[in-house]
Protein backbone atom coordinates (compact mmCIF):
# COMPACT_ATOMS: atom_id res chain seq x y z
CA UNK A 1 0.00 0.00 0.00
CA UNK A 2 1.80 3.56 -0.98
CA UNK A 3 1.03 6.32 1.86
CA UNK A 4 -0.05 9.53 0.43
CA UNK A 5 0.78 12.68 1.46
CA UNK A 6 0.52 15.30 -0.53
CA UNK A 7 -1.52 16.85 -3.34
CA UNK A 8 1.21 16.50 -5.70
CA UNK A 9 2.34 12.72 -5.05
CA UNK A 10 -1.29 12.06 -5.17
CA UNK A 11 -1.64 13.53 -8.27
CA UNK A 12 1.49 11.24 -10.12
CA UNK A 13 0.14 8.02 -8.29
CA UNK A 14 -3.97 8.25 -9.23
CA UNK A 15 -4.12 10.45 -12.52
CA UNK A 16 -4.73 8.07 -15.58
CA UNK A 17 -6.25 5.26 -13.20
CA UNK A 18 -10.04 5.51 -14.92
CA UNK A 19 -11.32 3.01 -12.78
CA UNK A 20 -10.27 4.38 -9.29
CA UNK A 21 -12.74 3.75 -6.07
CA UNK A 22 -12.50 5.86 -3.22
CA UNK A 23 -13.68 5.96 0.71
CA UNK A 24 -13.26 9.05 2.53
CA UNK A 25 -13.34 8.32 6.40
CA UNK A 26 -11.70 9.98 9.71
CA UNK A 27 -10.12 6.92 10.71
CA UNK A 28 -10.99 4.74 13.47
CA UNK A 29 -11.98 1.98 11.00
CA UNK A 30 -14.07 -0.65 11.84
CA UNK A 31 -16.66 -3.42 9.86
CA UNK A 32 -18.79 -0.42 8.37
CA UNK A 33 -15.62 1.70 6.76
CA UNK A 34 -14.06 -2.08 5.84
CA UNK A 35 -17.53 -3.22 4.06
CA UNK A 36 -17.10 0.24 1.89
CA UNK A 37 -13.51 -0.63 1.13
CA UNK A 38 -14.92 -3.92 -0.01
CA UNK A 39 -17.28 -2.72 -2.06
CA UNK A 40 -15.21 -0.60 -3.60
CA UNK A 41 -12.80 -3.38 -4.01
CA UNK A 42 -15.33 -5.79 -6.12
CA UNK A 43 -16.64 -2.51 -8.53
CA UNK A 44 -13.00 -1.07 -9.14
CA UNK A 45 -9.68 -1.90 -10.01
CA UNK A 46 -8.16 -0.27 -7.90
CA UNK A 47 -9.06 1.56 -4.51
CA UNK A 48 -8.06 4.95 -2.44
CA UNK A 49 -8.78 5.35 0.92
CA UNK A 50 -8.80 8.98 2.85
CA UNK A 51 -7.85 9.55 6.82
CA UNK A 52 -8.64 12.72 7.42
CA UNK A 53 -10.13 13.71 10.92
CA UNK A 54 -12.23 17.32 9.46
CA UNK A 55 -11.95 19.71 12.08
CA UNK A 56 -13.75 21.89 10.25
CA UNK A 57 -17.25 19.80 10.24
CA UNK A 58 -16.44 19.19 14.20
CA UNK A 59 -19.03 22.41 16.11
CA UNK A 60 -17.53 21.30 19.59
CA UNK A 61 -13.90 21.39 20.25
CA UNK A 62 -13.90 18.71 22.60
CA UNK A 63 -15.74 16.58 20.57
CA UNK A 64 -12.98 16.95 17.70
CA UNK A 65 -10.29 16.65 20.65
CA UNK A 66 -11.80 13.36 21.80
CA UNK A 67 -12.59 11.74 18.30
CA UNK A 68 -10.88 8.26 18.34
CA UNK A 69 -7.67 8.17 16.63
CA UNK A 70 -5.24 5.16 15.92
CA UNK A 71 -3.20 5.67 13.16
CA UNK A 72 -1.22 2.23 13.37
CA UNK A 73 -4.10 0.49 13.69
CA UNK A 74 -6.01 1.68 10.58
CA UNK A 75 -2.69 1.21 8.74
CA UNK A 76 -2.46 -2.43 9.53
CA UNK A 77 -6.17 -3.23 8.60
CA UNK A 78 -6.09 -1.08 5.29
CA UNK A 79 -2.88 -3.62 4.32
CA UNK A 80 -4.00 -6.58 5.74
CA UNK A 81 -7.27 -5.59 2.92
CA UNK A 82 -4.74 -4.30 0.34
CA UNK A 83 -5.59 -1.24 -0.11
CA UNK A 84 -3.98 0.56 -2.84
CA UNK A 85 -3.53 3.75 -1.74
CA UNK A 86 -3.88 5.27 1.65
CA UNK A 87 -4.34 9.51 1.38
CA UNK A 88 -3.30 11.12 4.51
CA UNK A 89 -3.13 14.58 4.53
CA UNK A 90 -2.22 17.25 7.05
CA UNK A 91 -4.70 20.25 7.25
CA UNK A 92 -2.54 22.32 5.95
CA UNK A 93 -2.49 20.41 2.41
CA UNK A 94 -5.93 20.52 2.29
CA UNK A 95 -7.13 23.86 3.32
CA UNK A 96 -4.26 26.29 1.55
CA UNK A 97 -6.55 27.34 -0.77
CA UNK A 98 -9.29 29.52 0.55
CA UNK A 99 -12.56 29.48 -0.90
CA UNK A 100 -14.13 32.20 -2.62
CA UNK A 101 -17.52 31.67 -1.85
CA UNK A 102 -18.74 30.72 1.92
CA UNK A 103 -20.95 26.91 1.52
CA UNK A 104 -24.11 27.29 2.85
CA UNK A 105 -27.35 25.03 3.00
CA UNK A 106 -30.71 25.40 1.77
CA UNK A 107 -33.24 26.13 4.39
CA UNK A 108 -34.91 23.26 4.21
CA UNK A 109 -31.94 20.90 4.70
CA UNK A 110 -31.70 22.71 7.74
CA UNK A 111 -33.40 19.24 9.46
CA UNK A 112 -31.90 16.53 11.84
CA UNK A 113 -28.37 16.75 12.14
CA UNK A 114 -28.31 19.92 10.22
CA UNK A 115 -30.38 21.86 12.85
CA UNK A 116 -28.80 20.23 16.05
CA UNK A 117 -25.11 20.87 14.73
CA UNK A 118 -24.77 24.29 13.38
CA UNK A 119 -22.02 24.38 10.80
CA UNK A 120 -21.42 20.70 10.79
CA UNK A 121 -22.53 19.98 7.12
CA UNK A 122 -21.27 23.14 5.88
CA UNK A 123 -17.78 21.47 7.31
CA UNK A 124 -18.65 18.57 5.70
CA UNK A 125 -19.16 19.30 2.32
CA UNK A 126 -16.28 21.74 2.81
CA UNK A 127 -13.99 18.71 2.80
CA UNK A 128 -15.90 16.47 0.25
CA UNK A 129 -15.67 19.05 -2.48
CA UNK A 130 -12.16 19.19 -2.06
CA UNK A 131 -11.07 15.64 -1.34
CA UNK A 132 -13.61 15.13 -4.90
CA UNK A 133 -11.87 18.05 -6.63
CA UNK A 134 -8.13 16.03 -5.94
CA UNK A 135 -9.28 12.69 -6.18
CA UNK A 136 -10.70 11.92 -9.69
CA UNK A 137 -11.93 8.87 -8.46
CA UNK A 138 -15.10 7.16 -10.76
CA UNK A 139 -17.20 5.86 -7.38
CA UNK A 140 -16.87 7.32 -4.26
CA UNK A 141 -18.51 5.23 -2.01
CA UNK A 142 -20.06 6.03 1.70
CA UNK A 143 -22.54 4.77 4.17
CA UNK A 144 -25.96 4.88 4.75
CA UNK A 145 -25.30 5.10 8.42
CA UNK A 146 -24.83 8.70 7.88
CA UNK A 147 -28.19 8.76 5.56
CA UNK A 148 -28.38 12.99 5.79
CA UNK A 149 -24.69 13.29 5.13
CA UNK A 150 -25.03 11.18 2.10
CA UNK A 151 -27.97 13.29 0.87
CA UNK A 152 -26.78 16.09 0.44
CA UNK A 153 -23.41 15.54 -0.98
CA UNK A 154 -24.91 13.88 -3.85
CA UNK A 155 -27.45 16.65 -4.06
CA UNK A 156 -24.48 19.23 -3.88
CA UNK A 157 -21.93 17.35 -6.07
CA UNK A 158 -23.68 15.35 -8.75
CA UNK A 159 -23.39 17.90 -11.55
CA UNK A 160 -20.17 19.13 -10.40
CA UNK A 161 -18.00 15.57 -10.64
CA UNK A 162 -17.65 13.24 -12.74
CA UNK A 163 -17.40 11.14 -10.14
CA UNK A 164 -20.85 8.85 -8.98
CA UNK A 165 -21.72 8.67 -5.12
CA UNK A 166 -22.94 5.27 -4.01
CA UNK A 167 -24.50 5.00 -0.87
CA UNK A 168 -23.92 1.35 1.05
CA UNK A 169 -25.84 -0.29 3.79
CA UNK A 170 -25.40 0.14 7.44
CA UNK A 171 -23.05 -2.66 9.01
CA UNK A 172 -24.70 -2.94 12.31
CA UNK A 173 -22.47 -5.33 15.44
CA UNK A 174 -24.81 -8.40 16.58
CA UNK A 175 -26.29 -6.83 18.97
CA UNK A 176 -27.99 -4.67 16.26
CA UNK A 177 -25.98 -1.61 17.55
CA UNK A 178 -24.91 0.44 14.12
CA UNK A 179 -20.83 0.52 14.01
CA UNK A 180 -19.27 3.62 14.02
CA UNK A 181 -15.92 5.19 15.51
CA UNK A 182 -18.04 6.70 18.20
CA UNK A 183 -18.83 3.04 19.73
CA UNK A 184 -14.69 3.31 20.79
CA UNK A 185 -15.94 5.51 23.36
CA UNK A 186 -18.71 3.84 25.28
CA UNK A 187 -18.50 2.05 28.10
CA UNK A 188 -19.42 -1.20 28.11
CA UNK A 189 -22.78 -0.71 29.86
CA UNK A 190 -23.76 1.78 27.46
CA UNK A 191 -22.37 -0.05 24.80
CA UNK A 192 -24.59 -2.75 25.96
CA UNK A 193 -27.95 -0.45 26.19
CA UNK A 194 -27.19 1.40 22.87
CA UNK A 195 -28.06 -2.17 21.16
CA UNK A 196 -30.90 -2.74 22.88
CA UNK A 197 -32.06 1.02 21.80
CA UNK A 198 -31.57 -0.03 18.79
CA UNK A 199 -32.93 -3.10 18.66
CA UNK A 200 -36.21 -1.69 20.10
CA UNK A 201 -36.01 1.32 17.41
CA UNK A 202 -35.88 -1.71 14.53
CA UNK A 203 -38.99 -3.51 15.70
CA UNK A 204 -41.01 0.40 16.97
CA UNK A 205 -40.42 0.81 13.39
CA UNK A 206 -42.46 -1.74 12.17
CA UNK A 207 -44.61 -1.20 14.92
CA UNK A 208 -45.64 2.63 14.24
CA UNK A 209 -46.84 1.82 10.55
CA UNK A 210 -49.21 -1.44 11.31
CA UNK A 211 -50.29 -1.35 14.76
CA UNK A 212 -50.09 1.92 16.15
CA UNK A 213 -51.36 3.86 12.96
CA UNK A 214 -48.94 6.42 12.70
CA UNK A 215 -49.98 7.93 15.84
CA UNK A 216 -47.76 10.81 16.69
CA UNK A 217 -48.23 10.88 20.17
CA UNK A 218 -47.18 6.88 20.81
CA UNK A 219 -44.00 8.79 18.97
CA UNK A 220 -43.39 11.16 21.49
CA UNK A 221 -44.27 8.56 24.76
CA UNK A 222 -41.52 6.77 23.17
CA UNK A 223 -38.58 9.25 23.36
CA UNK A 224 -40.05 9.94 26.96
CA UNK A 225 -39.86 6.28 28.00
CA UNK A 226 -36.08 5.96 25.93
CA UNK A 227 -34.72 9.09 27.67
CA UNK A 228 -36.00 7.66 31.28
CA UNK A 229 -35.03 4.00 30.95
CA UNK A 230 -31.96 4.07 29.05
CA UNK A 231 -30.74 7.47 30.52
CA UNK A 232 -30.05 9.19 27.40
CA UNK A 233 -31.03 12.82 25.79
CA UNK A 234 -32.77 12.00 22.65
CA UNK A 235 -32.31 14.71 19.91
CA UNK A 236 -34.31 13.72 17.15
CA UNK A 237 -36.85 10.54 16.59
CA UNK A 238 -38.45 11.65 13.00
CA UNK A 239 -40.16 9.71 10.32
CA UNK A 240 -38.37 11.01 6.96
CA UNK A 241 -38.94 9.99 3.14
CA UNK A 242 -35.51 8.49 2.11
CA UNK A 243 -35.98 10.32 -1.54
CA UNK A 244 -36.27 13.54 -0.09
CA UNK A 245 -35.66 13.55 4.17
CA UNK A 246 -38.81 15.15 3.85
CA UNK A 247 -41.50 14.56 6.77
CA UNK A 248 -42.36 10.35 6.25
CA UNK A 249 -46.03 10.59 4.01
CA UNK A 250 -45.44 6.92 4.57
CA UNK A 251 -46.47 6.31 1.26
CA UNK A 252 -43.46 5.85 0.17
CA UNK A 253 -40.23 4.37 1.09
CA UNK A 254 -38.99 6.37 4.87
CA UNK A 255 -36.59 5.39 7.52
CA UNK A 256 -36.92 6.39 11.44
CA UNK A 257 -33.55 8.76 11.73
CA UNK A 258 -32.28 9.25 15.39
CA UNK A 259 -29.63 11.03 17.28
CA UNK A 260 -28.81 10.65 20.89
CA UNK A 261 -26.57 11.36 23.66
CA UNK A 262 -25.18 8.54 25.72
CA UNK A 263 -23.10 10.14 28.67
CA UNK A 264 -21.98 12.75 26.36
CA UNK A 265 -21.61 10.40 23.40
CA UNK A 266 -23.35 11.43 20.75
CA UNK A 267 -24.99 8.91 18.20
CA UNK A 268 -27.02 8.63 15.35
CA UNK A 269 -28.45 5.80 12.96
CA UNK A 270 -31.47 5.25 11.24
CA UNK A 271 -33.36 2.26 10.86
P1 LIG B 1 -16.43 8.38 9.19
O1 LIG B 1 -15.03 7.81 9.32
O2 LIG B 1 -17.25 8.20 10.41
O3 LIG B 1 -16.44 9.76 8.62
O4 LIG B 1 -17.14 7.47 8.10
C1 LIG B 1 -16.58 7.25 6.84
C2 LIG B 1 -17.58 6.55 5.98
O5 LIG B 1 -17.95 5.31 6.57
C3 LIG B 1 -18.87 7.36 5.82
O6 LIG B 1 -19.30 7.27 4.47
C4 LIG B 1 -19.82 6.66 6.74
O7 LIG B 1 -21.17 6.78 6.39
C5 LIG B 1 -19.36 5.22 6.61
N1 LIG B 1 -19.81 4.40 7.76
C6 LIG B 1 -19.67 4.71 9.07
N2 LIG B 1 -20.26 3.77 9.83
C7 LIG B 1 -20.79 2.85 8.99
C8 LIG B 1 -21.54 1.64 9.16
N3 LIG B 1 -21.86 1.19 10.36
N4 LIG B 1 -21.93 0.98 8.06
C9 LIG B 1 -21.62 1.43 6.83
N5 LIG B 1 -20.91 2.56 6.60
C10 LIG B 1 -20.50 3.26 7.66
Amino acid sequence: MEIIKNILDLNKAVNGINNLGFVPTMGGLHDGHISLIKNSQKKCKKTIVSIFVNPTQFNNKDDFKKYPRNLNRDINILKKLEVNFLFLPKFDEIYKKKRNKKIKLNKNDNILCAFYRKGHFEGVLDIMDRLLNIIKAKYVFMGEKDYQQLFLIKKKFKNKYNSKIIGCPTIRERNKLALSSRNFLLSKKNYFKAGLIAKYLLKFKYLYKRKYKRNHIILNKTIKELENKYKIKIEYLEFRNLKDLKLADFKKKFRLFLAYYINNVRLIDNF
